[in-house]
């Protein structure tokens, strides 16, 4: 939990930016365009996740990570939302790097954000920023594990996990600049992490939790195409 120093607390004044790695090539999802353009309800899905983030008051400058070949068309796309497009790398985590890099200097917050989140409520960003002016190094959102999980080893079981103490973590992953960027240098030609906030863990800071959504859920499959439309339809 984090702590607040009595009733003269005041949260920090930060400038956040944010950083929306979409240069996967969302081999999972299948389809010939890369997942960060492929549509939902009409439109690429990295706009919609765009517009989720200009949604939330707090977040000022974002850049977006794209294919090399995409950067062009991309910046003519988002032209209406004011984001800086830089070519991705090979990886997600050097696609964050590179993002990283082109944040403006006077950044001291960052929100990773991954375009396939793409219906993350405005809330979610705004209790992420909270949390960082509250004056924790890391925050991740959170949800409950639902299913019961199991370690294997090639087709047997070897033990089952504890769910109580587990979490699913979502996106915007939030950082004060310094810590991200320490953990990034830090593991730079190591281990590639599927997330940043384990960068941040390898470095041994604490990452706090806070509540995730539902509608945060990272559009991967065919059928998570069908549930966002769903959502969309809902709204
Ligand atoms: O592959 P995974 O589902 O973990 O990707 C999460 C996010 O990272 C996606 O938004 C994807 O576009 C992005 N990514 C990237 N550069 C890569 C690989 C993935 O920006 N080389």
């Amino acid at each position: 939990m984090l702590s607040f120093a009595g009733p003269a607390w005041q949260p920090e004044p930060m400038i956040v930016g944010a950083v929306v790695p979409a240069a996967g090539r969302g081999v999972r999802l299948g389809g010939a365009a890369p997942k960060a353009l492929r549509e939902l309800a009409g439109e690429p899905l990295l706009v919609h996740a765009v517009r989720g983030l200009r949604a939330a008051p707090s977040v000022g400058t974002v850049v977006v990570v794209v294919p090399p070949a995409l950067v062009e068309p991309v910046r003519a796309l988002l032209a209406a939302y004011d984001v800086v497009v830089v070519p991705g790398g090979a990886e997600r985590q050097e696609s964050v790097s590179l993002g990283l890099h082109a944040l403006p200097p006077d950044v001291d917050a960052v929100l990773v954000h991954d375009a396939a989140r793409c219906l993350t409520p405005p809330a979610v960003f705004e209790a992420v920023v909270v949390a960082l002016r509250a004056g924790a190094d890391a925050v991740v959102p959170v949800l409950p594990v639902d299913d019961t999980v199991k370690r294997v080893d090639g087709d047997r079981v070897v033990e089952t996990v504890d769910r109580s103490a587990l979490r699913a973590v979502q996106t915007p992953q939030g950082f004060r600049r310094d810590v991200l960027w320490q953990a990034h240098a830090a593991a730079s030609g190591l281990r590639q992490h599927t997330d940043d906030a384990g960068l941040v863990e390898a470095l041994g800071r604490t990452v706090v939790v806070v509540p995730g959504s539902e509608e945060a859920f990272k559009v991967t499959r065919p059928l998570d195409l069908l549930l966002a439309e769903a959502v969309l339809r809902a709204r």
